[in-house]
């Protein structure tokens, strides 16, 4: 006999003899048990569709096919934003301008929470525009002034604070348009 027919005989017992073993163990009671169980499935699903919901049956297939498909979306745009979809700039976020140094945000490639700090010791800087009244608003411009190391840290020469904050954002600007910012590498 040919190798292919013996291993197609033994192939054949090997499959009887398991088919065997799984009837041994299904008694025919269990077996109708398990049929009807299937049937009961089918007939339960055939029901459900023709049933006189407010809508009908088959209404449900395409409504719970456009769910699932709004929660994968909704899945989706929970997701974290991949390294790659991230401008390399949006790592850019603080520098020194106007020899203060400059920290913002960004959302919607735009500069959100732009403000200044101590470049000697890192406090909050407090502005002085010619629109606040007190003994340094006889100069023009806006001076920005550390008071834990009481002295004036920047200025920029004409403006109130408004147009100071939009003078340091276009210059964030030109720095990333020209490639002069250097972003932290992580
Ligand atoms: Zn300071």
């Amino acid at each position: 006999m040919k190798k292919s027919t013996w291993k197609a005989i033994i192939i054949g017992a090997i499959g009887s003899a398991l088919g065997g073993i799984v009837l041994l163990f299904f008694t025919k009671d269990l077996l109708t048990k398990v049929w009807s169980f299937i049937v009961s499935i089918f007939v339960w699903v055939w029901d459900s569709l023709n049933d006189s919901y407010s809508l009908f049956g088959w209404l449900w297939i395409p409504i719970i096919l456009l769910a699932f498909i709004g929660l994968i979306n909704l899945i989706h745009s929970f997701r974290p934003i991949s390294e790659k979809s991230v401008p390399d700039y949006y790592r850019y976020k603080e520098d020194f301008i106007h020899m203060a140094k400059w920290r913002w945000n960004w959302q919607d490639n735009r500069i959100t929470n732009l403000w200044c700090f101590c470049p000697t010791c890192d406090a909050t800087l407090v502005y002085n525009d010619p629109s606040v009244r007190d003994f340094l608003s006889s100069e023009l411009g806006t001076k920005f002034i550390c008071e834990n190391c009481d002295k004036v840290v920047a200025q920029i020469d004409s403006g109130d604070k408004k147009y100071a904050i939009s003078a340091v954002t276009r210059e964030i600007d030109r720095r990333i348009r020209t490639k002069q910012y250097q972003a932290p590498n992580k």
